[in-house]
């Protein structure tokens, strides 16, 4: 039986690998692309390829295109297609290199996303899964490298951005052609290009690579808060992971309603525009860990990447490993251990939910590949010490470099720099589905900040805050308790709103009130919906902070309590927007709208403004905000039906959902049952 086993498993193995990288391998492909009105992209590409082994018969990715030319070095070729792979079908000796030409044209359906701004408009890609093949004939399998050069001709008042190093770019009277080079492999889902009216600034690391931060002309204000920290992390990554940054330049690249926070192609990252953000958004809402994450992946992704989802790990533990460390680096410990932390509480949830998952399972959740995948990493380096732990990652860098790698690839550097056999830490932390909580608890338990939240897990603070006559002790949330980067303090400001019989909730709340500390102040601005008369004046200079949350919350509830204030609290908040989704601009519309005594002649002109943010052209976030607000106020005009409409169809799976929901719920309604189902058959023609 076992023999039979082994037998079987070695076939399984052998079938598994009689993949076309065994046979051929794609050199490079130097693609010209341009873009017709209709958003038609029409491209011809170029591919050198090696026979590896004798052959008779290649296969390209190509989904649903239109080929127009297939021919090699000389000739027209034949070919066949099916909509998803063209298969060509020569007959060639091992050793020998050889070319191929496809011209197409194709409207893609997905990789390749059009967008539309106020004024200009977008293209921009999204490669990973396996998409490219939707815009660029290429190579799905993530296991055939390729150096990819892209020739974009695009109006010459944009921007275009791809791979790589500008080479060259040449006009015509409406026209530029941008020539990107790439002087190593990577796999085919890191292709990227983006498209649209851009600035840079230019920067420098320490080792002499270009960094080159992106941004819309309009945001000139939001490139330091945005990009902030940026080449520290850069110089930290590098020196801490002991590789150089292996690509010509890095880029980093903004785009309207992208379908994730940001995408590691290679040397160019794409990110949300919900990203650029003013100074007062950074304590809220910043770029810092996206940005030192998908500077990770330039290493640990795109450097050495996965054989298979199997090895996902190595992709995604491994960045969020490194951003940790690069954010430890800016912020301190409390800051590094609060964050572990926060890991390990949202997996026990995964856990005690039955969804726990190992991190080689390929269909794992995020939280197990990000965060578990984390979590290894810094359990592993804890066992090995600090000094075999980068050797392991270095000498793992190094060797697999523009390769692919499976976890025993990273796992046997570290064993033997290490010299110890890790295959119980395989056993239990990469193919175990069970969380090692025991070692996680441990190993937080090393730092004050976490050691004092996870046991105020199971005694609350203020309850035994008690001398031995039981007389409740006096303390103070900024001089007594360890500063943890305002994790704890925050968490006992939360138990004592919970607990206003407590007899020194009162003195804890007005010295939050009364510090400058404005995550104390956030934590009383979301935890009092309720505003005690005794804290009304104290509650209205929370209009002042700086934080968007803070304000969002603190105009709310003061509206809701004080209602002889509302014009007063109105007049004081009408020139703040808040974040990219306009979180306070729609509210104070609303809380407009909903004042009769406020500016009434102005009622009409605040609900069009309200109505103008589900407008196409507004970021998907700020449209659901306005959607989401229409909809508390009870009010639709057609304006806003149609651009809801329209939304059911968005590339965001998020925001597309969320307005199928809502024109779901309107059609129910007798006063838009007609008109929306009007405007879904207008959509279907
Ligand atoms: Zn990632």
């Amino acid at each position: 039986m076992r023999y039979f086993l082994v037998l079987f498993i070695t076939f399984l193995c052998l079938s598994a690998k009689a993949q076309q990288t065994e046979f051929i391998d794609f050199i490079s492909i130097k693609a010209e692309v341009s873009f017709e009105k209709d958003n038609t992209v029409k491209g011809k590409a170029k591919y050198i390829y090696k026979a590896l082994k004798p052959f008779d018969s290649l296969m390209i990715d190509a989904v649903n295109i239109e080929i127009t030319n297939f021919y090699d070095d000389h000739y027209d070729l034949d070919f066949e297609y099916d909509g998803k792979q063209i298969i060509y079908k020569p007959q060639f000796e091992a050793n020998s290199y050889h070319e191929l030409n496809i011209e197409y044209t194709v409207k893609p359906k997905k990789a390749l996303y059009f967008t539309e701004k106020e004024n200009s408009h977008q293209i921009w890609t999204q490669g990973q899964g396996k998409y490219t093949s939707h815009w660029l004939p290429s190579i799905d399998d993530m296991n055939d490298k390729i150096e990819f050069d892209l020739s974009i001709t695009y109006d010459k008042d944009y921007q275009v951005i791809a791979n790589g190093a500008l080479i060259d770019k040449i006009s015509n009277d409406s026209t530029t052609t941008w020539h990107y080079d790439m002087q190593k492999p990577m796999s085919s889902y890191l292709v990227a290009l983006a498209i649209g009216k851009y600035e840079q600034k230019v920067i420098t690391s320490q080792s002499g690579i270009p960094i080159q931060l992106y941004y819309y002309p309009e945001d000139s204000a939001k490139i330091e808060p945005t990009y902030r920290y940026t080449k520290q992390m850069f110089d930290f990554l590098e020196n801490e992971i002991g590789v150089p940054y292996p690509w010509q330049n890095y880029k980093q690249v903004p785009v309207k309603d992208f379908l994730y926070s940001g995408m590691e192609n290679t040397s160019c990252t794409i990110f949300s525009d919900d990203f650029m953000i003013d100074n007062t958004s950074f304590i809220d809402k910043n770029y810092v860990n996206v940005n030192a994450h998908e500077l990770a992946h330039q290493w640990f992704g795109d450097l050495v990447t996965e054989t298979s989802g199997s090895h996902h790990w190595l992709q995604e533990g491994f960045a969020t490993y490194y951003a940790l460390l690069a954010e430890r680096d800016l912020f301190g410990d409390a800051y590094y251990y609060n964050r572990l932390y926060e890991y390990y509480v949202e997996l026990k949830a995964q856990d005690e939910a039955g969804d726990g998952t190992a991190l080689l399972n390929p269909k794992s959740s995020s939280t197990t590949f990000y965060k578990k995948g984390a979590w290894a990493l810094h359990v592993l380096r804890e066992k090995v010490g600090d000094r075999a732990f980068k050797k392991a990652v270095e000498d793992y860098l190094t060797r697999y470099a523009f390769k692919n790698v499976e976890t025993s690839s990273f796992i046997t550097e570290v064993e033997k720099q290490s010299g110890k056999d890790l295959t119980l830490f395989v056993d239990r932390w990469l193919k175990s589905p069970v969380l090692l909580e025991g070692q996680m608890i441990a190993s937080l338990e090393d730092n004050e900040t976490a050691s004092f939240l996870i046991t105020k897990q199971t005694n609350p603070y203020l309850s035994y805050r008690t001398d031995a006559d039981d007389n409740y002790i006096p303390f103070s949330l900024i001089t007594t308790l360890p500063e943890g980067f305002h994790a704890i303090q925050v968490s006992v400001l939360e138990e004592a709103l919970s607990k206003p019989e407590y007899p020194t909730s009162d003195d804890l709340i007005l010295e939050a009130f009364n510090s400058d500390q404005i995550q104390l102040r956030q934590t009383l601005a979301l935890g009092l919906r309720t505003v005690p008369l005794k804290y009304q004046k104290q509650y209205e200079g929370l209009l002042n902070d700086a934080s968007y949350i803070t304000i969002e919350a603190a105009l709310y509830n003061l509206w809701a309590n004080f209602p002889r204030k509302r014009n007063l609290y109105l007049e004081q908040t009408k020139t703040i927007y808040g974040f990219n989704n306009y979180n306070i601009r729609i509210l104070w519309l609303a809380l407009a709208i909903a004042t009769p005594e406020y500016e009434q002649d102005k009622t009409e002109a605040f609900f069009n403004e309200l109505v103008g943010y589900t407008n196409p052209t507004q970021p998907f976030s700020r449209r659901q905000n306005a959607f989401e607000t229409l909809s508390s106020l009870g009010v639709f005009n057609p304006a806003a039906l149609t651009n809801l409409v329209e939304a059911t169809k968005h590339h965001n799976w998020r925001f597309k959902s969320f307005a199928k929901q809502l024109v779901d719920l309107l059609s129910e309604n007798e006063k838009y049952k007609s008109i929306i189902s009007n405007l879904q058959d207008n959509q279907k023609q």
